[in-house]
């Protein structure tokens, strides 16, 4: 399995290299953030799970700011109808893994990050679940399915780790972080998954935000 790559914990405690210092030299400036949140980045980890349109978003900023580790899991491939919204893809690469994909790109924008970032073409299960959280420091819900979702939610309360969790439908978005310094968890707001309506961007459409340009 590819989980071998992940190295939770490893810190990595060089300076920066004159490479590094002119690639994120923008954010280094900031003295909020500066040179100490950029090694705090690049000691952190992230698993991302869904490489939607939430996920295309999330892992090429991720990347781009120097994010030391990035496992990226989706077991779907890239369909046309993905291309108005998940706009790291393009129409050559329908048929492939969105996954490997994601992983491509994010490794051409950023190829200074202290570990390549790894896909994982599977989906999750409650094989592979606690495991991955265990292996990350910070967990990204970027699914679209609520049986993902509570896997997530509850593998992130087992194994201590803040979930950030995103949805998009229609014309509206949704932000959450669950488990985070005490916080609640997504059972603590919606214990029966079963009781939930949810609705899909299959059926019901999401708009892609490009569009609200014109
Ligand atoms: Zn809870």
């Amino acid at each position: 399995m590819e989980f071998e790559r992940v190295e939770f914990g490893k810190t990595y405690t060089s300076p920066l290299t004159p490479e590094e210092v002119n690639h994120y030299s923008r954010q280094l400036v900031l003295p909020q953030f500066g040179v100490e949140g950029q090694i705090k980045l690049k000691n952190t980890s992230v698993l991302l799970v869904g490489a939607g349109g939430l996920g295309c978003s999330a892992a090429i900023h991720l990347a781009g700011s120097g994010v030391g580790q990035l496992t990226i899991v989706d077991h779907d491939r890239i369909e046309a109808s993905n291309l108005h919204r998940q706009i790291l893809y393009r129409s050559e690469d329908v048929g492939r893994y969105k996954a490997e994909v994601l992983v491509e790109r994010c490794s051409r924008s950023n190829p200074l990050s202290r570990m390549a970032p790894v896909a994982l073409c599977t989906a999750l299960t409650t094989e592979n679940c606690l495991e991955l959280v265990r292996n990350h420091a910070v967990i990204l819900d970027c699914t679209d399915n609520v049986y993902a979702r509570y896997l997530l939610n509850d593998a992130c309360v087992l194994r201590g780790r803040a979930l950030v969790s995103a949805s998009a439908l229609k014309f509206d978005g949704q932000l959450t972080v669950y488990n985070h310094q005490g916080s609640v968890c997504r059972r603590c707001l919606f214990p029966d998954p079963m009781a939930l309506q949810a609705q899909s961007c299959d059926d019901n459409g999401v708009m892609g935000p490009v569009q609200f340009l014109g």
